[in-house]
């Protein structure tokens, strides 16, 4: 069973022998369906919490299969969409709340791989918000004003000459740096999660999708080839959350694509300088974002995005894209206008209609959901297994009264509708950063 491995560079990289499939009758406390990091993180605080809970956990495909196991591995701060969007949506104070909490889930993640030694190639170089031209540096620079408004620190603006003396691209017009962020191997951090679950006990069955979940009168949760009884259900399934009914208007998935060279070699780097290897993004809607790993290679991911249709969640990466994406490698280091590239792939990450994360209570307490965190879930699912473990256990927490914790999620309509509306906010969000990108100065 290697067809896992086709979905990202990362998946291809790793052996790993998939746990049984679930078979029987099985009971437990709490089951979590989901094998990503929220999945792994809230079944690990449920033991940190209490030891003797009876914790199961059931992937459908393999761990890491979904966003987990396809991401960049950017370690970053950034709640939801924008911080302007989460202002314009909830408020000052929630975009303060919001940053914090989001602080936090990075530096929870530092501590934790360091206290548990979680090999993981992780790194602290800092992360670049790139301005693609003079009115997006203009946009950082607000944003950056009113992030000292409200008391966000640790984020330094970085002017066009000394962005150039660290990234040689003439395509910046500034930076916004911020020291706090890291880089990781998204999918050896998923396997170093599962291997902390299993020696906490929690019992993990790969190949199991969940396909049904009762939640009255009491929890039980189908599966191919089995069923477990449980007190309580964790639904840890992100983009895939379309396929529970009551979750399916909470969010969509949505697709983002990825492009990998072959290693770099000294020549090709040398001309862009990038000593310090940072994570960068740029600052349009849809924003492309570029690291090295460790080995070197490229990897250039974002621009635009796949909006499958129905219950499609997973389509195979779109041609123009990764075409789009490979042109966008030779427009910012125009010497690698040809250079080769041994990988692409996309994966599904879940949005709400209003581009925020969310999390909470589904009827009564015996459900607990977490999705939303777009495409900045890396950091923010450690923290969020812990507040989810925290509601599962009925706890009350500084993290579980924070805002977006059993928030109002506002429901995406049903298709076609949904269809329509996703395409023309991403139309829009098209066109304001062609706008951007050519306008010289914001009015
Ligand atoms: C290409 C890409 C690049 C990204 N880059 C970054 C980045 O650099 N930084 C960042 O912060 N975020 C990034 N993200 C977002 C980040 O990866 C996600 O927010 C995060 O991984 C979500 O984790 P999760 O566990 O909630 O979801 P997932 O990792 O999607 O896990 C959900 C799991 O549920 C399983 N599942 C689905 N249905 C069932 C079922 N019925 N039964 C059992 N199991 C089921 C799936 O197989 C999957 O493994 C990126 C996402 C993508 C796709």
């Amino acid at each position: 069973m290697t067809y896992y491995k086709e979905k990202s560079y990362w998946l291809s990289t790793i052996d790993h022998q998939p746990s049984e499939p679930l078979r029987g009758t099985h009971s437990a406390d709490i089951v979590v369906i989901g094998g990503g990091y929220t999945g792994l993180s809230v079944a690990y605080h449920l033991k940190m919490f209490d030891p003797s809970l009876d914790v199961t956990l059931i992937e459908s495909d393999v761990i890491g299969y979904g966003a987990s196991g396809r991401n960049a591995g950017f370690v970053m701060t950034l709640f939801g969409f924008t911080l302007a969007l989460t202002r314009f949506r909830f408020g000052k104070n929630s975009a303060k709340e919001a940053h914090h909490y989001m602080e936090r889930a990075v530096d929870y993640t530092r501590e934790f791989i360091e206290e548990h030694s979680l090999d993981c190639d992780f790194e602290f170089p800092g992360f670049l918000r790139v301005a693609t031209s003079p009115a997006l540096a203009d946009d950082i620079q607000k944003e950056l004003e009113f992030g000292n408004t409200i008391g966000l620190e640790g984020r330094e603006w970085i002017d066009r000459v000394a962005l150039y003396q660290r990234i040689q691209s003439e395509v910046f017009h500034g930076a916004l740096f911020e020291q706090r962020c890291g880089l990781m191997h998204p999918v050896k951090y998923a396997f170093e999660l599962k291997r902390l679950c299993e020696e906490m006990n929690v019992k993990i069955f790969e190949q199991t999708p969940a396909t049904e979940v009762q939640l009255k009168p009491s929890v039980s949760v189908t599966t191919p080839e089995g069923i477990i009884n449980a007190e309580k259900v964790m639904f840890a399934t992100n983009a895939y959350s379309i396929l529970f009914p009551s979750l399916k208007r909470k969010q969509i998935p949505v697709t983002t694509h990825i492009v990998l060279s072959r290693p770099l070699i000294d020549d090709e780097l040398k001309p862009i300088g990038w000593e310090g290897r940072e994570g960068i993004e740029d600052s349009r809607n849809l924003v492309h974002y570029f690291r090295l790993t460790k080995d070197n290679r490229l990897l250039m991911g974002g621009g635009n995005v796949g909006i499958p249709y129905g219950k499609e969640i997973d389509p195979d990466p779109d041609t123009e894209i990764v075409k789009q994406l490979k042109q966008r490698v030779a427009v910012l280091f125009p010497h690698l206008s040809k250079i080769e590239f041994t990988n692409t792939w996309s994966g599904p990450v879940s949005v709400p209609i209003d581009l925020a994360p969310a999390m909470g209570y589904i009827g009564d307490q015996r459900a607990v959901y977490s999705l939303g965190c777009v495409g900045h879930g890396v950091s923010m699912t450690l923290l969020n297994g812990k507040t989810a473990a925290e509601l599962l256990l009925g706890k009350k927490s500084d993290i579980t009264d924070t805002f977006f914790v059993n928030r109002k999620v506002i429901p995406w309509p049903p298709e076609p509708l949904r269809n329509i509306i996703a395409k023309s906010v991403c139309g829009f969000f098209k066109l304001e950063d062609r706008i951007y990108e050519r306008t010289l100065k914001r009015k």
